[in-house]
């Protein structure tokens, strides 16, 4: 899939954006069909979808055909596939969603039903529906029409709070001045054990409980464990602090598609925020000027800026180069989590024009910056 010359990204054919978008709508109906009547629709609609974008005779033509074709990898069934989803299995041999398919899901979700009613935005998680643009929206309207500071703290406090005791989190907000902001649901059932929740240890957000384990749906977060009888939890995966159990009772948390667009990114733009302000000399702003970029960095007495960053948390390199040519980044530096340190050399090829570098990488520059400043005064 090169020939593609640096800087100009191929971008799929929006039939394959519709299957890839089809298929993961498809996969998340099938995995809760026991519990929602209208997902049997949703795939049979799903599968009308893909046989149109497909062409006659090509891909599925069932709805059991297509659930049988999510356990397998989309370049196995969905011709002209995009090397960047070509692996993805949307459904795992129980019946699940891959943690793939959420991890890279969000980058390809597209409209299907632009202009019409679409059955599925009533009930589908809303990353599987819409892009995040329209998410933001809706989350953010209450804070839009706050000053500057007060759309920091707002998004700040849902990236820090996105589960927790229900009267808790309210005095919380309440403290910092702030109005309701997005919507609190009570904690799934599969993310309950015998009236228990555990919070990832790195976005909070109550893990997946499944047979014996518990794990946070976001892989790159590798907070995988396993689950005695008794309760307790055993490091499985890289983050080797097991979390405190919480009780469901009273407990809340923000939908799926609040977590997967603005949590699970804001853990790192909130990190890297809170490192860099730590570094003598040195002042930052978190989401300036409502968030035309994640972070402005300024040193003592300079009067301007003297770095501005973007955080992009994107599955496929490809996808979010493709992002960035529609909607070029305002910030001078995109900066990818530590976790898609793998992405930087693909992306300095496709965007040769933008600085990319790591949230280490762009620490360590501004610590270089604040120290020579330092030594100069
Ligand atoms: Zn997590």
């Amino acid at each position: 899939m090169t020939g593609t010359a640096a800087g100009t990204v191929r971008r799929p054919p929006a039939a394959l954006e519709r299957s890839v978008t089809a298929a993961i709508r498809a996969g998340h109906a099938w995995s809760v069909r026991r519990r929602r009547p209208e997902a049997w629709l949703e795939v049979a609609r799903m599968t009308g979808v893909i046989m149109r974008a497909c062409g006659p005779g090509r891909g599925p033509a069932t709805p059991a055909e297509l659930v049988a074709a999510l356990r397998r990898p989309l370049r196995e069934w969905l011709s002209g596939c995009d090397e960047a989803v070509a692996d993805l299995v949307v459904l795992d041999a129980d019946g699940e969603l891959t943690e793939e398919t959420y991890d890279i899901g969000c980058d390809y979700t597209v409209e299907l039903l632009t202009g019409l009613e679409d059955p599925g935005a009533r009930w589908l998680p809303g990353w599987s529906v819409h892009r995040a643009e329209q998410i933001e929206k809706a989350a953010f309207q209450a804070l839009l029409s706050g000053g500057d500071e007060h759309y920091t703290r707002g998004r700040r406090f849902i990236v820090e709070h996105p589960a927790g005791d229900q009267a808790e989190l309210t005095l919380a907000r309440n403290r910092l001045g702030l109005p309701p902001l997005v919507a609190y649901e009570e904690i799934p059932v599969e993310r309950r054990w015998r009236g228990r929740w555990w919070p990832c240890p790195v976005c909070r957000w109550p893990m997946r409980v499944r047979a014996s384990q518990v794990r946070c749906d976001f892989p790159r977060h590798d907070a995988v464990f396993a689950l005695t009888g008794a309760g307790a939890l055993h490091p499985l995966g890289g983050v080797r602090r097991a979390p405190r159990a919480q009780t469901v009772d009273g407990a809340v948390c923000v939908d799926e598609s609040v977590w997967r667009y603005f949590v699970v990114p804001g853990v790192v733009e909130v990190r890297l925020h809170d490192r860099i302000a730590r570094l003598p000399g040195v002042h930052t702003s978190l989401y300036p000027q409502k968030d035309v970029c994640d972070v402005a960095v300024w040193r003592d007495g300079a009067g301007r800026c003297e770095f501005t960053l973007d955080v992009k948390d994107y599955a496929s390199a490809r996808a979010l180069a493709r992002k960035l040519e529609d909607r070029p980044i305002a910030a001078e530096w995109l900066v990818l989590p530590r976790y898609r340190r793998g992405q930087v050399a693909e992306l300095r090829r496709l965007l040769p024009d933008v600085p990319v570098t790591t949230e280490d990488g762009i620490y360590q520059r501004i610590r270089r910056a604040a120290d020579r400043a330092g030594g100069a005064q």
